[in-house]
């Protein structure tokens, strides 16, 4: 056997496994490994990713030698299962399937039940005893060949199917008898050959050649493409492929197909969960068309559901089944996700792999797993995705707010959302763009909805099960998602949704909770998530495990307050800006900008000086001790200037100026380019009693906090030591200033952003003077790559898809420029000053691949938005375990 092009499992085949997933995709590695372990596994061969590659380079041919060893392949098959392959009187049937080395649900082409024609059809109609059967496989056979290897639209098959069904005036497939089936056939093959104009392919082996070269084609389709660019991953991996021997499990009543968790994935609670279908094929299952029953009695007696479960109806293959969960729990270490067939009370693993799962799940498996002594605590901790405590940290319905529940189906992902109704995937994705909410509505959702599931807040679908399309990448997606809510009728052609008692149009508000599966009318209020039990936890590990201390950037005291529920240990932004705006203020903030006089604008400054104060007391007060950074005012000025003229007649009132000369200010104050122009300690430099003002407020508010605060005050925009110098001195004067007159003095510090190259750059000079760096990885995003903050958003998206930048810079750090600058600029200001404090504010400090960055730059702090905080607490964890690793 030529291990080069064909990797078998299987049967009698040496263990392959360890290949590894590169090699073998995913998929491919999991049979390898699951038939090593003596798991039930049809045998078969996989077809390695670097085939994928050449079929590619020879432009779109399966490699020769490819071709010459299949025979081979399929010999190892038959050998294990005994049937042979286009043999009419005992053929043998395979399944070609994609794996990459990640799981791309639903993303790629499979072809089943292939190697059927008009002479294997019959004798498979022989061995089962089963006409229909053989002709139904065929026929599905037919149709999916057509539809992904000959590029013929299904609609002409099922058209047929629904015709040959109100002929016989049945309703199910499953009314349709043996002859019908045989008729359909008939017809299929004709539809081909019509479309075409050449007949189906009869010869088993050119099947095969046609449906592995089709698996790697679906590699580049566009909704992979889109996949994959959403998902990050390379082009350049390419696809395995496997070939295994097809069981059955629609060979009779004795005969099921289903899909399981060992643990339940919206919960994590440790039960057997899944559907399955009696007589059916896998696809029945995923694709939501037949209503799957519960594994368990339990599971389908607390649904309140009419179907007899697995546990019942095949009590013996079922504890088969439920000891292969122990086995493949112990064997993976990790919840599984399971595809089974009974073939004729047989069962059969198709396919494991680490199953998806809510945030929700996935601490409470962790956490579990910790107890069960499956993993341990580090291992624990190392395996939950930061960014799935998103799901955890949003708030849910409101449980007192009234609600009108217009449908219910299962409760497919969870969390709440509300937004407009919307149709179709690129409505979703129009209205999105325009920053609306939106609720994606289907009958059911296919891997072309990709991009609108994730442009959408919530889905909501009126089929389909737990583990249907849209159940499953919802899940992974992390938006809330409602499914099967069977009273649901969608008109298309009007564009609205009919509910029973209500219809409503695309565009209208609704509520739908993926917890609970209810769907509601309007917006409804929503309440704040527990953060005890499993998620505390996991926490208290990851604290264990961290370096970096977490702080928030906030700056009013809600925020403080959230910041410190989830564990803050400080403030690492207080943008004092944002407490200019505020409504009851602005009067006075627009006085000291226009002012004319100095006299007037020190008044102006006396004014605000108490206002400051408080808000700064506030914070102290809220933070109790913990270090706490505040930003001097950092934007330039024109941002506060009136707009309306409302807003210039106030001011007049309030200064005593003619609206005409304070127009004229305020023409004289605007920038051609704003984010480079008069701000940052620019205003400092050229107003100083500006921040001379801010500085009194600190101290005095810090001698009046409750416990002794300790602060930092940090100035923006630095790029020479100069401007740090000529602040620090205004900052020390106004500290001597007011403990002078207090009689007490206090710790505090005082320090710069790095948010400009050239501070980068000089930071061994800037260091002599800070007294910390805080890394303001916004603006020097925004400044070493030329790119505006605000204006980036209308070519991002062509900088991602052409692969120039991985990622968006301002979400996950630039590594490579910006990350150097950073690197640089810890190296040079520690240089100068060993014990230098060195944190991150910009937006990065609370993304989990850039936490990781700066954890091996051994930065002391990173400081992000409080909804953020348990998410940097995490992956600082990770980061730092990965580190010492
Ligand atoms: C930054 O530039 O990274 C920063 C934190 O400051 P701001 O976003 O307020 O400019
Ligand atoms: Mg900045």
């Amino acid at each position: 056997m030529p291990h080069r092009v064909l990797v078998p499992f299987g049967g009698n085949a040496a263990p392959a496994h360890w290949l590894g997933k590169n090699h073998l995709g995913g998929k491919g590695a999991n049979l390898a490994e699951m038939a090593a372990t003596g798991l039930p596994v049809p045998p078969g061969f996989i077809i390695p990713t670097p085939l994928c590659s050449q079929y590619y380079e020879a432009g779109g041919q399966l490699p020769s030698a490819l071709v010459e060893a299949l025979p081979e392949g399929l010999a190892h098959i038959e050998a294990a299962v005994g049937g042979r392959f286009g043999d009419a009187a005992n053929p043998l049937l395979v399944s070609v399937r994609s794996g990459a080395r990640v799981s791309m649900p639903g993303m790629m082409d499979t072809v089943l039940n292939l190697g059927l024609n008009r002479d294997t059809v019959e004798g498979l109609a022989r061995r089962s005893g089963n006409r229909r059967f053989a002709f139904d496989s065929f026929r599905r056979f037919i149709q999916m060949y057509a539809d992904v290897v000959l590029g013929l639209d299904h609609y002409l098959f099922e058209d047929a199917l629904e015709l040959m069904k109100d002929d016989r005036g049945v309703h199910l497939d499953t009314a349709l008898s043996a002859d019908d089936m045989e008729a359909l056939v008939g017809q299929y093959l004709a539809i081909v050959e019509e479309a075409l104009g050449r007949p189906f392919p009869m010869d088993p082996l050119e099947q095969l050649q046609g449906a592995i070269g089709a698996v790697f084609g679906s590699w580049r389709s566009e909704r992979a493409t889109v996949y994959r660019r959403l998902n990050h991953i390379p082009e350049d991996w390419g696809t395995a492929v496997t070939v295994q021997a097809m069981v059955f499990g629609n060979m009779g009543e004795d005969s099921a197909t289903g899909v399981a968790f060992t643990r339940d994935p919206a919960t994590g609670e440790r039960a057997i969960y899944g559907e399955f279908l009696v007589n059916a094929q896998g696809e029945d299952v995923v694709a939501g068309i037949r209503t799957p029953q519960y594994l368990t009695k339990s599971a389908r007696e607390r649904a309140g559901a009419a179907g007899v479960s697995m546990e019942e109806a095949m009590p013996g293959v079922f504890a088969e089944l439920a000891s292969l969960f122990a086995l493949l729990e112990r064997h993976y270490r990790d919840m599984q996700d399971i595809e089974f067939t009974v073939q004729e009370g047989r069962l059969w693993l198709l396919q494991t792999r680490t199953g998806k799962r809510t945030g929700k799940a996935a601490l409470r498996i962790a956490c579990e797993m910790v107890d069960e002594g499956l993993i341990g605590e580090t291992e624990a901790v190392q395996r939950v995705d930061p960014a799935v405590l998103d799901q955890l940290l949003h708030p849910t319905l409101d449980p007192a707010a009234p609600r009108e529940v217009i449908a219910s189906g299962l409760p497919a992902s969870p969390g709440a959302a509300s937004g407009a109704i919307v149709l179709d995937s690129q409505e979703a994705e129009r209205r999105a763009a325009l920053g609306e909410a939106v609720i994606l509505v289907r009958a059911e959702t296919s891997p072309e909805d990709i991009a609108g599931m994730h442009a959408a807040r919530g889905i909501l679908t009126a089929r389909g099960g737990m583990t249907s399309h849209a159940a499953v990448v919802a899940r992974g997606m992390g938006r809330p998602c409602v499914s099967g809510a069977g009273t649901i009728r969608i008109d298309a052609a009007e564009r609205l949704v009919h509910t029973g008692r209500h219809t409503l149009s695309e565009g209208a508000i609704i509520t739908i909770d993926g917890t609970t599966g209810q769907v509601m009318l309007g917006e409804i209020p929503t309440v704040e998530p527990e953060l005890s039990g499993h998620f505390a936890t996991l926490m208290e590990w990851a604290d264990r495990h961290r370096r970096m201390k977490v702080r928030a950037n906030a700056e009013t005291p809600a925020d403080c307050r959230v910041a410190r529920q989830f564990g803050a240990e400080g403030i690492g932004l207080a943008r004092t800006e944002h407490m200019f705006f505020d409504p009851g203020r602005i009067v006075l903030v627009r006085r000291m900008i226009l002012a004319q006089e100095p006299a007037e604008r020190a008044a102006a400054l006396a004014q605000l000086l108490p206002l400051q104060r408080a808000d700064f007391l506030e914070i102290f007060n809220e933070m109790a001790g913990l270090p706490v950074t505040i930003r001097l005012l950092d934007p330039p000025l024109h941002e506060f200037l009136p707009q309306r003229e409302q807003d210039y007649q106030e001011l007049a009132e309030a200064s005593g100026l003619s609206v005409a000369t304070l127009r004229r200010r305020a023409e004289e104050l605007r920038e051609m380019n704003p984010m480079l122009g008069h701000r940052g300690c620019r205003l400092g430099v050229t107003s100083p009693d500006i921040y001379g003002m801010q500085a009194r407020a600190i101290f005095e508010a810090a001698l009046a906090a409750r416990t002794p605060p300790f602060p930092e005050i940090m100035i923006p925009l630095v790029a020479t030591r100069r401007e740090l110098d000529l602040m620090k001195t205004v900052v020390d004067a106004a500290a001597e200033e007011v403990f002078g007159a207090a009689g007490r003095r206090l710790d505090y510090l005082v320090g710069t952003m790095i948010e400009l190259p050239r501070a980068a750059l000089r930071a061994g000079e800037i260091a002599a003077t800070a007294e910390f760096f805080s890394f303001g990885t916004n603006d020097l995003t925004q400044t070493t790559l030329g790119i505006s903050r605000d204006d980036s958003a209308h070519f991002l998206a062509a900088y991602l898809e052409q692969g120039i930048y991985p990622r968006d810079p301002f979400v996950t750090l630039d590594v490579d420029g910006v990350g150097e600058l950073v690197e640089l600029a810890a190296r040079r200001g520690r240089e100068t000053r060993p014990l230098l404090k060195l944190g991150i504010c910009g937006e990065h400090g609370g993304d989990p691949a850039s936490i990781a960055f700066v954890e091996g730059l051994g930065l002391d702090y990173v400081s992000c938005s409080p909804w953020r905080v348990p998410i940097a607490r995490l992956a600082a964890a990770q980061a730092a375990l990965a580190r010492a690793a």
